[in-house]
């Protein structure tokens, strides 16, 4: 076997390069930004004054790729988590709070008590999610669920935005139950949630690139890779602008950047195209606020009824998320951040004036779309030249566009370099 050049050092870049320098290959990884990580980093805030991650990220103790790659770098006991899945909800019009604990087996005898159910459901709402097991390609979240009421506005709406990104009126019903499956359908052994300690580079970014640097692998920054030569069904050529390589009869190409980038570098890739945006505000308060309801092995807070979708608590940041957040990613981020102080101040119960310092920062390209147009355009890791793949959290990896999906996929084009 000769080199494997990994481009994007995103996480399905790398996955695919933990993987491979465990099995002793050697590897050499191009990144365009100065940094690892893509859409999962974390960086030095001036305004706030701390690390902070682009966004606030969730896994789920299902997520056996994720898992098994923090295990391989040796950061596995960097997420924290509850012993017990426990989800904490407050409602920002009603002032209602709850507590969603999913049942442990896979069959959701919880349902049947009202003091476990979302308040004001019934259990015909739980059982109304067997349609989306029986949707149709083409279906959406809401071709297959009732809109309005309670179930809809406390259950259904924020996980499709949650989990897919995308509105339920466009969101593909068929991946969001995959998403049920692999999760609640599991029981809560796979559904404990589960964050980073300290921040995403930390647990998810720089343990990777200790161990990668560990065995020998060749880490560039600042390398945008421009075109790729293609010739005879293989990838012969990498041109990076100033500088070229030549790929040997041996050597392998891996393509692990969003899939925009994909597309321009191979012509003719068939790619799910358009994006959508979270925005995220990160507040540093005085202190870390005495908060009743939310653990300290998993301090996140599930919003209802407001702008943002979840509220997360690292020391004295506090950071709220906004998913499918078109049209507010178009709006000033003064007037973002206001919106979102609000609804921090009243979740926390804390003074509304005066506010702290803040960053909002939007990502215009969180995601992909995952309507059920897309998902049929994800393509596989194999390419139709011999000696290249594909990896990227949009690839089909029949997972939704996740830290999961983005870790699978690089283990996926792993195999077949190895193959
Ligand atoms: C705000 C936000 C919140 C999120 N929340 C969650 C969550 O709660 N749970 C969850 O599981 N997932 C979440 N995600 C999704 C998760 O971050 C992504 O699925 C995952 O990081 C994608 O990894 P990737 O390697 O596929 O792509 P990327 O992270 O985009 O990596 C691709 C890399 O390729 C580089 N690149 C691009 N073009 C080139 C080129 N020509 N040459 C060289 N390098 C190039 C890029 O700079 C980038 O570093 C969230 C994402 C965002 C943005």
């Amino acid at each position: 076997m000769g080199q494997v050049h990994i481009v994007g050092a995103g996480l399905s870049g790398l996955s695919c390069a933990v993987h491979l320098a465990d099995a002793g290959h050697s590897i050499a990884l191009y990144e365009a930004a100065g940094q690892a990580g893509g859409r999962c980093r974390s960086y030095h805030d001036g305004q706030i004054g701390r690390v902070i991650d682009n966004g606030n990220h969730l896994l789920f103790s299902g997520n056996r790729d994720a898992l098994d790659y923090l295990s391989r770098i040796g950061a596995r006991d960097t997420l924290i988590g509850p012993t017990r899945a426990a989800f904490p909800f407050f409602d920002l019009r009603s002032g209602e709070s709850w507590t969603l604990r999913p049942g442990a087996g896979p069959l959701p005898w919880w349902i049947l008590s009202a003091a476990r159910r979302i308040p004001g459901t019934g259990v015909e709402d739980y059982m109304r999610a067997l349609r989306l097991a029986r949707a149709g390609p083409g279906a959406t979240v809401a071709d297959c669920l009732p809109r309005g009421d309670a179930m809809w506005q406390r259950f259904w709406e924020p996980l499709c935005v949650a989990a897919l990104n995308t509105a339920p009126e466009e969101a593909s019903a068929r991946l969001l139950w995959r998403v049920l499956r692999e999760s609640f359908g599991q029981g809560e052994a796979a559904c404990r949630p589960m964050i980073a300690r300290d921040s995403l580079a930390a647990s998810l970014i720089d343990p990777a690139l200790k161990f990668l640097r560990a065995r020998g692998a060749e880490i560039h920054f600042n390398r945008r890779l421009r075109a790729i030569g293609l010739v005879d069904k293989r990838a012969r050529v990498l041109d990076f602008g100033e500088r070229r390589i030549q790929l040997g009869d041996r050597d392998w190409l891996v393509v692990a950047v969003p899939p925009n980038a994909a597309a321009a570098l191979l012509p003719g890739l068939d790619a799910p195209q358009d994006v959508r945006p979270i925005v995220n505000a990160h507040f540093r308060l005085p202190a870390p606020p005495p908060v009743a309801g939310l653990a300290p092995d998993l301090p996140i807070l599930g919003l209802i009824g407001g702008t943002a979708q979840w509220l997360f608590l690292r020391g004295e940041i506090v950071s709220l998320t906004v998913s499918a957040a078109q049209a507010l990613a178009d709006r000033p981020s003064e007037e973002i951040a206001a919106t979102l102080w609000a609804e921090t101040a009243r979740a926390l119960k804390l003074p509304a004036a005066p506010a702290p310092p803040i960053r909002v920062i939007k990502e215009r390209r969180a995601t992909f779309a995952q309507t059920p147009e897309a998902v049929r355009r994800r393509p596989p890791a194999q390419t139709a030249w011999a000696n290249l793949a594909l990896a990227g959290d949009w690839t089909a990896t029949g997972y939704p566009a996740t830290i999961e999906s983005a870790v699978r996929s690089g283990r996926v084009a792993a195999r077949l370099v190895t193959e």
